[in-house]
């Protein structure tokens, strides 16, 4: 009779034996990931994002006062975009329209002509005068500040070449040769300039 009773006291063993393996081999708390945190460190690193440089400043004349304007400054394919194929070649390569042929070479229409790119004001028709060239003639600016000026030496000539100074768009080009008083004979092209009529 002893046998059965020792067999029963055997299984007994087993299983809490298997009990006490349940609880303590499963039910731990996995330590090397309690203090994990998925947002730490995740942004710390990141830098932020560059600054846009604030466009630069130029100095001019409108409506008879000097204040600073931002210079205009765009891509070739920007400009070709928001010029007409003319004024594009004008304004960004340089060109020179055929004499005789521009919208303003004989206009006397009173008003400011201003830049056709930008808009900046660059001649009053008050200065406007007849050269004979067939090309649009001005005797001074609206202001010294708003146009720039910059030796040429193309076409084994030496010239001097008028931009905006906004834009820098090529205007034309500057001659001493001009009616009193200054003496200046500013050729423009048409396609460079826009007239605004009072
Ligand atoms: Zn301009």
């Amino acid at each position: 009779m002893a046998r059965p009773a020792l067999l029963l006291v055997a299984c007994a063993s087993v299983w809490v034996f298997a009990a006490l393996l349940a609880v303590t081999g499963c039910g731990g708390v996995p330590t090397g990931i309690v203090n994990a945190s998925p947002a730490e460190g995740s942004g710390a690193a990141l830098a932020p994002p560059p600054a846009t440089p604030p466009p630069s400043k130029v100095p001019v004349v409108i409506h008879g006062e000097k204040q600073m304007v931002d210079k205009v400054v765009r891509s070739d394919e920007e400009w070709r975009a928001s010029l007409s194929p003319e004024q594009f070649q004008v304004l960004r390569e340089k060109g020179t329209e055929r004499a005789f042929t521009g919208a303003f070479w004989k206009t006397k229409d009173e008003g400011t002509y201003v830049c056709a790119a930008c808009g900046l004001p660059l001649f009053s028709s008050e200065t406007k005068f007849d050269s004979g060239t067939g090309w649009p003639s001005f005797s001074a600016p609206i202001a010294g500040e708003n146009v720039a000026t910059e030796s040429d030496r193309t076409y084994m000539m030496l010239r001097t070449e008028v931009l905006c100074a906004r834009c820098g768009g090529h205007l034309g080009h500057v001659f001493d040769d001009g009616p009193g008083p200054t003496g200046l004979r500013y050729c423009l092209n048409s396609a460079a300039l826009a007239l605004e009529k009072p």
